[in-house]
């Protein structure tokens, strides 16, 4: 509850896939505020091929 608003980005949310069964979000949100945006569903499949993406960008170092 405040002024602050955090927003979840969805090409760098898995849905927890890779790390848990459950959104721990979801799970934690005392009042229920994070629902799934219709814009962004996605199928395990594709959750699972943005997790190793990200692993993969998370194993590379950057470059400049
Ligand atoms: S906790 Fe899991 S479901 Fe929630 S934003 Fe992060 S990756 Fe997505």
């Amino acid at each position: 509850m405040g002024p602050e608003i955090y927003q979840i980005d969805p090409n760098r949310c898995t849905e927890c896939v890779g790390h848990f069964d459950e959104p721990q979000c979801v799970q934690v949100c005392p009042v229920s505020c994070i629902p799934v945006d219709p814009a962004h569903a996605e199928s395990k499949e594709t959750l699972w091929e943005k997790y190793r993406r990200l692993q993969a960008a998370a194993a590379t170092p950057a470059t400049r």
